[in-house]
């Protein structure tokens, strides 16, 4: 333990160092929507050339078929309200979304049922834990969790309306396919290697209904709930699904509204909350950004009003939140003035 304390210390201070000389250069203090598209291009490129030799982290291999995913894989879009899209790296490779589809289901819970079936049902704090903790839940008999966690996120899952399973799941990745503006699809092989090996969520799923939060069957909200984590998704589709929260729930690329402005605001705070689970503060000190990481290796971001950014890169942090995409992500940011808690004071006559 003391030796891994030690090895996370050197490592986070390593990456805070490439940070630092990163950002070493007066920031600009810009706003997105004055920049030109070779300006925040160029900030793009920048990212991807700094930050892809980094090799720290790893692969998530609780779930076999993410081991074998290419660790390689480094892919970076900026999408902004009026649907600028800006990319640098990998677009092709397709990743499972994992976690991120937390956000857009319960997203999608909230168009059904109103933004407070997430702190009356489900719970808006962040739990400290990791994202499957269980110790989470026993705390407090399943209540106080958080949509962003498992425990939340599959109670969320078993919220979504539905005749059937079929019907239910349809909904779901119609829901997602809006956001990115494009029909998604599963990744059969990482759905079927995780609902293999997924006993802990199964847990997790029966424990929530024995405390109630879960009324409809557990082990079908569970098998529906991995197999949204299962979306195959590039970086210019997290984008995209970013950018339309950023723009109020209209997706700037498609032009459709996928959801109402009203909703968004709420979605944003829960990222907030835990979208980097129990490293979520770390991350919300550092850029302002709600947020949220998948095991897969993506991170969604959103700037409301500026942008919606996302990176793809494998290999994981110990809290589980990619390494590279973080890097990225916070990098451009910066240098876009991304930061909503950011802003010029108004000179007193
Ligand atoms: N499907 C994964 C799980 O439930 C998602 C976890 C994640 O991306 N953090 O374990």
């Amino acid at each position: 333990m003391i030796q891994q304390n030690f090895i996370a210390s050197i490592w986070r201070a390593a990456t805070a160092l490439l940070l630092a000389v990163a950002l070493a250069s007066p920031l600009q203090a810009a706003d997105v929507a004055s920049m030109s598209d070779r300006e925040i291009q160029s900030v793009l490129d920048e990212a991807l050339e700094m930050f892809a030799g980094v090799d720290q982290g790893a692969n998530a291999d609780y779930i076999p078929a993410l081991a074998e995913v290419d660790s390689d894989i480094f892919g970076i879009a900026l999408v902004t309200p009026n649907g600028r899209v800006f990319s640098a790296g990998d677009m092709e490779s397709e990743v499972s979304i994992q976690s991120i589809s937390k956000v857009f289901t319960m997203a999608l819970v909230m168009e059904e049922e109103g933004v407070d079936f997430a702190p009356e049902g489900v719970g808006v704090d962040a739990t400290g834990q990791v994202f499957n903790s269980i110790v989470a839940i026993e705390q407090y008999k399943g209540s106080e969790m958080n949509p962003m966690v498992n425990a939340g996120a599959i109670a969320t899952t078993s919220r979504v309306s539905g005749d059937s399973r079929d019907d239910i799941w349809n909904r779901i990745l119609d829901f997602h396919s809006r956001f990115a503006g494009r029909e998604l699809e599963v990744n059969e092989p990482v759905y079927e290697s995780e609902a293999a090996t997924n006993q802990r969520n199964q847990a997790i799923g029966r424990l929530m209904y024995a405390y109630g939060h879960i009324e409809s069957d557990p082990d079908q909200a569970t098998d529906i709930y991995t197999e949204q984590c299962s979306i195959n998704v590039n970086s210019r589709d997290l984008a995209v699904m970013a950018g339309t929260l950023a723009n109020g729930g209209l997706n700037p690329v498609s032009g459709q509204t996928v959801m109402s402005a009203e909703n968004v605001p709420e979605v944003l705070a829960i990222m907030a909350t835990a979208g980097l689970y129990d490293d979520a503060g770390k991350w919300l000190y550092r850029t302002g950004l709600p947020a949220k990481s998948g095991v897969g290796g993506g991170i969604v971001a959103v700037s409301p009003g500026q942008f919606g950014i996302a990176a793809i890169a494998p290999p994981l942090d110990e809290a589980g939140n990619s390494v590279k995409s973080q890097l990225a992500i916070e990098y451009i940011s910066k240098k876009l003035g991304g930061n909503p808690y950011e802003v010029e004071p108004v000179e007193v006559e």
